[in-house]
């Protein structure tokens, strides 16, 4: 279902604040969490939150009707709203990697085109860059766009997409119709009118379940302007926007996930009924939480000291910066996801494993797991590898 045609009129005061929209969005999602959750189908309330607040619209600037985000407030939204949902969080992360990249690179008469709707909440963007072969890598595609007269015919093998069976627009990885090297990938924005979607097989995950990302082919054709900076240059949004993006966003939904699980751990811990059930003199209690908060409070200097580097673009090319990037990913996969786990020792069976808690340690544990497979962190560790030897002299960043 499009839901474009059934975006409300923005009811949100001009002052509200963009954590309070973020709220709005937790709370339409816990509404709907049971069944997504259940049915593993897309948070559609929580989307039309995402529409109705202006959300969607947060990277866009200001003179072109958006809320002008900056990357922290992306940050600090993200992170809210993987408390109450990884999905939602990482739905709403990688809209605005999408939009981010339309904002910076698209040229008009697209610019003129996308934005405005963008910062009006009728266009939720999904994301096509894995492909079958070549998994998550980043610099290569194997389907071939093709060039014909002043159009773009696309025909693009999809093995996951979040959201693709709702979203109002694509953002597609494609090899260049000019490419002579692999590494000649282009980007090309597409409506949804103007493609076949044709969704194959069943989205039935560990965790993520609310993502939604079923494997589809997409086939259609689009006029000659809808590609997104220069044919073949793909290598230059990847590095600009889409690496930093991804990292950072991803990393804040999986730091609001493990750190909205400690915040219900805590809260169960400290309620005058709970006071005897647990013993919380117990030395091992005690070390748990303190190695579960030692984790979060990691990831958060970590990612804070990132964003900071990603606000003077002249130093992200920098080996150093570069590793410091892969460091935020690889990090925050694993230490968030090892925090549930010390918070699950902590608590035990009942209220660790069970998944009827209201501690949630269940489905924040599935949840995490995917962040390590989110772009392979074994990739990252490779191209890593080849950086550190670039930097005998280990120049921090
Ligand atoms: C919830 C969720 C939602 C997603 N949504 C989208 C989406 O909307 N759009 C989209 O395009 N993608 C999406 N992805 C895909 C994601 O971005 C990754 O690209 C994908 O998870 C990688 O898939 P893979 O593990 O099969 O492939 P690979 O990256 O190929 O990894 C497979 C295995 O092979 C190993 N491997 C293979 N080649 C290498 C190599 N050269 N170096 C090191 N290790 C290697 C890795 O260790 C890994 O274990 C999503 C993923 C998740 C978990």
């Amino acid at each position: 279902m499009n839901t474009a045609a059934h975006v409300k009129a923005d009811t949100t005061p001009a002052d509200t604040t963009l954590l309070e929209r973020a709220a709005a969005v937790c709370r339409a999602a816990e509404e709907e969490l049971e069944q997504t959750e259940r049915e593993a189908v897309f948070p559609l309330r929580a989307l039309e939150e995402m529409r109705r607040t202006g959300l969607l619209g947060l990277m866009v600037p200001k003179e072109d009707g958006g809320l002008g985000g900056t990357l922290t407030d992306l940050v600090d939204v993200t992170m809210l709203m993987g408390r109450t949902d990884m999905s939602i969080a990482m739905i709403f992360t990688m809209h605005c990697q999408q939009a981010q990249a339309l904002v910076r690179y698209a040229r008009s008469p697209l610019r003129e085109e996308v934005l405005p709707r963008l910062a009006a909440g009728e266009l939720y963007l999904a994301s096509v860059t894995t492909e079958a072969g070549k998994g998550g890598h980043l610099f290569r595609s194997e389907a071939p766009l093709r060039e014909v007269d002043s159009t773009l015919e696309i025909d693009r093998t999809a093995p996951i997409v979040t959201g693709g069976t709702v979203a109002d627009g694509f953002l597609i990885t494609m090899r260049s119709p000019y490419a002579t090297a692999d590494h000649h990938v282009s980007l090309v924005y597409a409506h949804t009118h103007q493609l076949k979607r044709e969704a194959s097989g069943q989205w039935s995950p560990l965790g993520m379940r609310a993502t939604h990302s079923l494997p589809m082919r997409i086939t259609g054709t689009i006029p000659g302007h809808q590609v997104v900076g220069e044919h073949g240059a793909f290598h230059e949004i990847a590095q600009t926007v889409f690496g930093p993006l991804a990292h950072v966003g991803w990393s804040a939904a999986w730091l609001g996930t493990a750190s909205g699980a400690l915040s219900r751990v805590l809260r169960l811990l400290r309620e005058p009924a709970n006071r005897k059930r647990f013993d919380m003199g117990s030395e091992l209690l005690l070390t748990r939480l303190s190695r579960a908060r030692q984790r979060l409070d990691t990831v958060h200097a970590l990612l804070r000291r990132t964003e900071d580097l990603l606000t003077r673009e002249e130093e992200l090319a920098a080996t150093n910066s570069q590793l410091m990037l892969n460091s935020l990913k690889i990090t925050a996969s694993e230490q968030c996801h090892a925090a549930v786990e010390d918070l699950i020792d902590a608590v035990g069976l009942r209220h660790g494993y069970l998944r009827d808690s209201p501690t949630g340690l269940e489905k924040a544990l599935r949840d995490l797991r995917s962040a390590k497979l989110n772009y392979s962190n074994d990739r990252l560790h490779l191209a890593d590898g080849q950086l550190c030897l670039l930097d005998p002299d280990v120049r921090l960043y």
